[in-house]
């Protein structure tokens, strides 16, 4: 099944009354973290007050995503050498990966290849999209990360697969939808944010998913000015 994504879902469920509602959770959050802490130090009851810190370490991520949620997303474009941008960030993966019995593999039809993107939020994206491979694919397996540059279109593709548990219809026509999520321990909230950064950068997102076989995310990027060699922007 396909899904192409257009538009970006969150504002609708998440809305400025939240974003300021969390905000208002922040504080209590962390002087509450602050103070377990210091209980910490000197108490037979460390078991429980682990499990206290954990939740509320859990709650703190919980509020700054749902904070970034309710703001709009700014890009600081640069133009960007997308093909060490990929590959920093599945190094970056791939200890984690391998853990978990999973081998990363990164595969470029170009050497090189500029782009303006915003660097730090694109690695964000593969981040978030690379976790979800791995956490699919609990009894390890292969994760491709493919590159592909169409010149004609003026853009580039980046595809991340995994041969995981896939998912249903159903499932995919939910992501996007804030707070989805079919994991124990799950947010629910990459695929909002990813979607939406994508989209700040007038990419699109393709995703392909079979329930039991995996699945292939493809994040599409304009190259807007076409492929631009470093040499010829000196
Ligand atoms: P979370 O990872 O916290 O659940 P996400 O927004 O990242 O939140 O993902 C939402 C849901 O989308 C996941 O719970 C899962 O059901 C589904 N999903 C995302 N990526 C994949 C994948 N690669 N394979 C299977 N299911 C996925
Ligand atoms: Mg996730």
């Amino acid at each position: 099944l396909q899904k192409q994504v257009i538009q970006s879902e969150k504002l609708s469920a998440v809305g400025k009354l939240g974003a300021g509602f969390a905000h208002e959770i922040r504080n209590p959050l962390a002087s509450i973290i602050g103070l377990v802490q210091l209980l910490r130090e000197n108490n037979e009851h460390n078991k429980y007050l682990q499990i206290i810190t954990d939740e509320l370490e859990r709650m703190k991520t919980l509020v700054n995503q749902f904070v970034l949620l309710g703001k709009p997303t700014k890009l600081q474009k640069m133009n960007s050498e997308v093909v060490q941008l990929i590959r920093n960030t599945v190094d970056l993966m791939n200890s984690n990966a391998r853990l978990n019995k999973i081998q990363i593999e990164f595969v470029s039809e170009e050497d090189e290849l500029f782009a303006p993107i915003d660097e730090s939020q694109v690695k964000q994206v593969l981040i978030n999209f690379i976790k979800n491979a791995v956490e699919a694919m609990p009894d390890g397996g292969l994760l491709l990360v493919q590159l592909q540059v169409n010149k004609i279109d003026k853009e580039f593709r980046i595809i991340i697969h995994d041969e995981g548990e896939g998912m249903t219809p159903e499932e995919v026509e939910s992501l996007g939808t804030p707070f989805f999520t079919t994991k124990e321990r799950g947010l629910g909230m990459g695929i909002p944010i990813c979607f939406d950064i994508v989209k700040a950068h007038n990419g699109s997102i393709e995703i392909e998913s079979a329930k039991g076989r995996g699945t292939s995310i493809h994040l599409i990027f304009p190259l807007q000015n076409g492929m631009r060699r470093k040499k010829e922007d000196d």
